[in-house]
């Protein structure tokens, strides 16, 4: 018997072995991976997948609630399997994000919130990696 595919096995989608190698790499994944990032790792397992079989997987996943997609990169979407709120830092020149597990608290005046009620928030800060930092001044 498989025991792979039980953990996903909530889910309610139909779990190929396809999106298991995704959900997989996925799994404990920090590294915020674009589409293309995990269609190249799923590929050194699945030759014969296409692109579109990973991207239309994240969209699903994205629908389950299985992973966020994140906007802060204009030039790719980047996919966050950690289901628990937080934040992220972004660094601007090469793109690493990196997740800050803080809850802020950041008050709304009521003539600000248009109305809203506010469950959530999520903040990008904006700067240089280390790595970039090291790079830029020695
Ligand atoms: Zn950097
Ligand atoms: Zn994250």
């Amino acid at each position: 018997m498989d025991h792979r595919g039980d953990k996903y096995r909530d889910l309610g989608i139909k779990l190929t072995p396809q999106r298991i190698a995704i959900l997989d790499y996925l799994e404990g994944n920090r590294s915020h991976p674009s589409a293309e990032d995990v269609y190249r790792a799923v590929m050194q397992t699945f030759p014969t997948m296409s692109f579109a079989t990973v991207y239309n997987t994240l969209q699903t996943l994205k629908r389950c609630g299985m992973v966020a997609e994140l906007t802060g990169d204009p030039e790719k979407k980047r996919f966050d399997p950690n289901p628990r709120p937080h934040h992220h830092l972004i660094c601007t020149n090469c793109r690493k994000i990196v997740d800050v597990h803080v809850t802020y608290r950041l008050p709304v005046a009521d003539h600000d919130r248009a109305g809203f009620d506010i469950t959530g928030n999520h903040i990008e800060f904006l700067g240089t990696c280390p790595a970039c930092k090291k790079r830029k001044y020695t």
